[in-house]
């Protein structure tokens, strides 16, 4: 027979299957059963049981720890994948009648999660919704910052909706049953009912939460299918929060034309804002981040990845980097943004009524240095810090802070203490007596020494027996009559009297008395300033934005960018840029400069070079400039003029460690595909090595087919940048327009290459890789053999091959295709060997088998 309490656990546990329920037990989460196996062996905590089965001698397995310890342990199981529902007391155990009336208060998910150390200040965690509409061939999705309130949609095309998703990079997704939607990877699943996708279930639901009359006021109107998205997702997290909301809003419709598409294993291979598992590179954003507040490094991370299209937002970002490169202006600035809170966030806990004192009281503190900021920019040249100066200073909010809340108030509402003198009569009266119920003890204290004659009598306090006078053994034989002994020690004895016990009596009421008026005095302060939860929103997203272009300002003073310039004709011109990355880490001076031009007519540049002469560095160098540009920064370059650009394709990454197999090459070539039937002139795309993970044949035949495509299609032609140690595609050059070959300079010093790191025009010197075999101890016999073949190839093997299908009749005549006799099997091991990877040993067998080949 299970008792009442389990009774009552098995109740919640069955509406919520699925999530580990954290059963609030006195001053502990208890979890049973599997949950409890799951969270000890998720935490490390120990396994025990509880109520033993008479019959089986089994007991109830049971985890727990102490309330407290909540937020760490919460961060941990959600990190590691779980959804969590929390089941609290909701009524005074003193005043329950049987057993304590429980419910869950919240569930937590990975997306849902607001506040807390499992946030990591710096990252946007996005919850996302996403669902088709088959008839219209269109996808809604939307996002959900819960931490700060942010929601977003977007309708897109079927065909684009995975790629919309995966650059989103939600943490957790809501999709229907059935719908088809593949989530992207390490994103999890919330299947919810279809339902809730309703277009009308869905507009009452935006309606509802966003507190609108009617949908008409906000761009989401646009879209049935984003609508459609957008209720679901508000419905889940009605239902998991179970609380209110009031800091979600809607920020925004917006479309993919809207700004420069960077997918995420773009963002990934650039190392934007992480670098690949398992590799430990530098990061653009960590390297190009001065902020000073957690608001603005989110926002510089989105900005990153999501730079703007329209030329005018770009510009006035510039114009206000421009200004904001004053030293002078960005010091008093920052030093004023450095003592702000993180408002946006501060939003998200206001609006789900999580405020602690302090919180509320860093509200008020931030609102003193906002006039500030005003003065600063009000007159600045440039719009966009004009619009700053715009800023709501929230005074009266922090004003009304202020009037009630003491200066340094504590973290917690139940420690009391927060609230100011003159607030509330009766609080004020009620410490009053209070604090005179502790004066009257003070002065007992003094009176019933003088009294009895007990010089070492004192009145102490404890929880259980309240106020006690305490008389050491040596003096027992003075207690007077009216003493009632109440508890007795090693050394002495504890005594209460009636009049003690009275003002006990009158002291302790007062104190929970006050506790409760303060508790409510706070509440109620926190519900009115919660609606004004959007303003504070607001400023906070200003704030933010601030910090990003100040600390641009900053970045382009203290490295020296120069500011780029936007052209209305296709282009990307650098002269004498830097890898923004290398040039900050590397010492100053090392970091090697060099041109990039694409244009109309030189839209494909070939790089050829050696084996770590810095080719990948060089096409990083372009995209990551005109990334940064893009986004609004200053660039570590001479100059620099582009256009904007809607979409970055890679195709880096695997290829730069030596890895080979279909699964490679499958990615390669999927990548491939993407750039192959997205790009547009507008776009730009960096190949490092296509081709690499499979035979030199089919490698290098294809990296030959997609450059020629690129350069003949009438609307696939982005800007290309083709690192490739295929020298044969050198010859492209020469026979379509707009290719260009460019080389990385080495020079070689007897037994010794020096790496310049110079980009020059013109294709690599082909015979470098048997010079560093010659550096590396092959016998001259093969090396001079390699020589003649090598001439052999480039003199006379070139066949020429007609009569082959035209490419959709873009190319009248095929062009011819080097090497059609397979190379020899000497040479191609000679070509696929890397020499800096040789041990000696390693190269020695190579002498042995080469030698063996040419028998
Ligand atoms: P590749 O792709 O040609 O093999 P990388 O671009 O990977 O060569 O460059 C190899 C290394 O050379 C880089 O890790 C970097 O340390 C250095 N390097 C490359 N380009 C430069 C440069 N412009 N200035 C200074 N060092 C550079
Ligand atoms: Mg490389």
């Amino acid at each position: 027979m299970a008792t009442p309490m389990m009774k009552q656990y098995h109740d919640i546990k069955s509406k919520h299957p699925d999530e580990i329920l954290l059963f609030r037990m006195g001053d502990f989460y208890e979890t049973f059963f599997d949950d409890a196996r799951i969270v000890s062996n998720a935490l490390g905590i120990a396994l025990t049981s509880r109520e033993k089965n008479k019959t089986t001698g089994d007991g109830i397995p049971l985890a727990g720890f102490p309330y407290h310890a909540l937020d760490s342990y919460l961060t941990r199981l959600v990190r590691a994948g779980f959804r969590i529902a929390i089941c609290e007391q909701v009524e005074d155990p003193k005043e329950a009648k049987g057993i304590v009336q429980r419910e869950v208060v919240e569930v937590i998910t990975p997306g849902t999660l607001i506040s807390g150390s499992a946030l990591d200040e710096k990252k946007t965690i996005l919850l996302c919704s996403a669902v088709d509409d088959l008839k219209t061939h269109r996808s809604g999705i939307t996002t959900c910052d819960l931490s700060t309130g942010e929601v977003r949609a977007t309708e897109v095309d079927i065909s684009e909706r995975n790629e919309e998703l995966s650059r989103i990079a939600p943490v957790e997704i809501l999709i229907h049953e059935g719908s088809g939607i593949i989530p992207p990877p390490g994103c999890d699943v919330t299947e919810i009912e279809a339902w809730k996708f309703d277009l009308d279930t869905s507009i009452d639901t935006v309606k509802r939460q966003f507190k609108l009359a009617t949908l008409e006021g906000i761009d989401l109107k646009q879209s049935d299918i984003a609508t459609r998205a957008t209720g679901a997702l508000l419905s889940y997290i009605c239902e998991t929060k179970k609380s209110v909301m009031s800091h979600l809003g809607f920020s925004g419709f917006y479309r993919r034309d809207q700004f420069m598409v960077i997918d995420r294993s773009t963002a990934k291979s650039l190392n934007l804002i992480e670098a690949p598992e398992g590799e430990e590179s530098s990061i653009l954003a960590d390297a190009t981040d001065s902020t000073v507040t957690s608001a603005g490094a989110r926002m510089w991370r989105r900005w990153l990845l999501a730079p703007p299209v329209n030329s005018s937002v770009i510009i006035e970002r510039h114009k206000a980097v421009e200004v904001l490169t004053d030293r002078d202006l960005s010091e008093k600035i920052q030093s004023g943004l450095y003592k702000c809170t993180d408002l946006q966030r501060q939003a998200g806990k206001l609006g789900s009524l999580k405020s602690n004192p302090r919180d509320l009281k860093a509200i008020a503190n931030t609102a003193e240095f906002l006039p500030g900021f005003v003065m600063l920019l009000e007159d600045a040249p440039s719009r966009r810090l004009n619009s700053i100066a715009q800023i709501d200073t929230i005074q009266d909010i922090a004003e009304e802070i202020d009037k009630i809340l003491i200066d340094e108030p504590p973290f917690r509402i139940n420690e009391g203490g927060m609230i100011k003198p003159g607030i509330d009569p009766v609080l004020d009266e009620l410490r009053d007596i209070h604090s005179g119920g502790k004066e009257w003890i003070r002065r007992l204290e003094v009176s019933e020494r003088e009294k009895t004659g007990i010089p070492k009598l004192t009145i102490g306090f404890n929880r259980v027996f309240g106020y006690y006078i305490e008389v050491t053994r040596s003096y027992l034989d003075r207690i007077p009559e009216y003493f009632e002994r109440k508890q007795t020690l090693v050394n002495a004895e504890r005594f209460i009297t009636p009049e003690l016990k009275e003002m006990e009596r009158r002291v302790l009421n007062a104190e929970e008395e006050i506790l409760e008026i303060e508790i409510r005095i706070f509440c109620d302060l926190r519900t009115r300033i919660a609606e004004s939860v959007e303003r504070i929103k607001a400023t906070g997203l200003v704030l933010a934005e601030l910090d990003v272009l100040t600390s641009l300002g900053v970045l382009a003073d203290s490295q020296r960018y120069m500011k780029p310039e936007i052209s209305e004709t296709i282009c990307l011109e650098i002269t004498e840029g830097k890898h923004p990355v290398l040039d900050i880490v590397l010492p100053r001076g090392e970091c090697v400069p060099n041109d990039v031009i694409l244009n109309c007519d030189r839209r494909i540049l070939t790089i050829t070079g050696p084996n770590m002469a810095g080719k990948s560095t060089y096409l990083r160098e372009a995209a990551l400039l005109l990334i940064i540009a893009q986004a609004g920064s200053f660039v570590p370059a001479a100059k620099m003029k582009f256009s904007p650009c809607d979409r970055i394709f890679t195709r880096i990454g695997s290829s730069d460690r030596i890895i080979s197999g279909q699964s490679t090459f499958l990615v390669e070539m999927a990548e491939a595909a993407i750039l192959l039937n997205s790009s547009t002139a507008r776009s730009l795309a960096i190949l490092d090595e296509v081709g690499r993970g499979t035979s030199t044949f089919d490698g290098l035949s294809l990296a030959w087919a997609i450059v020629e495509f690129l350069h003949d299609h009438p609307v696939h032609r982005p800007m290309v940048m083709f690192a490739t140690h295929y020298h044969e595609l050198t010859a492209l050059a020469g026979q379509l327009d707009a290719v260009f070959n460019l080389n990385v300079a080495v020079r070689e010093t007897g037994k010794e290459v020096i790496f310049l790191y110079r980009v020059m025009d013109g294709g690599a010197d082909r015979s470098y890789g048997i010079h560093v075999a010659s550096m590396a101890g092959v016998p001259d016999e093969v090396v001079k053999r390699a020589g003649r073949i090598l001439t052999d190839l480039e003199k006379g093997k070139h066949l020429e091959i007609d009569g082959l299908e035209t490419h959709n009749g873009i190319r009248e005549s095929q062009l011819e295709l080097p090497l059609q006799s397979p190379e020899h099997p000497v040479l191609e091991e000679i070509r696929n060997m890397d020499p800096d990877e040789l041990t000696p040993r390693r190269a020695l067998e190579l002498i042995y088998i080469l030698k063996k080949m040419l028998e």
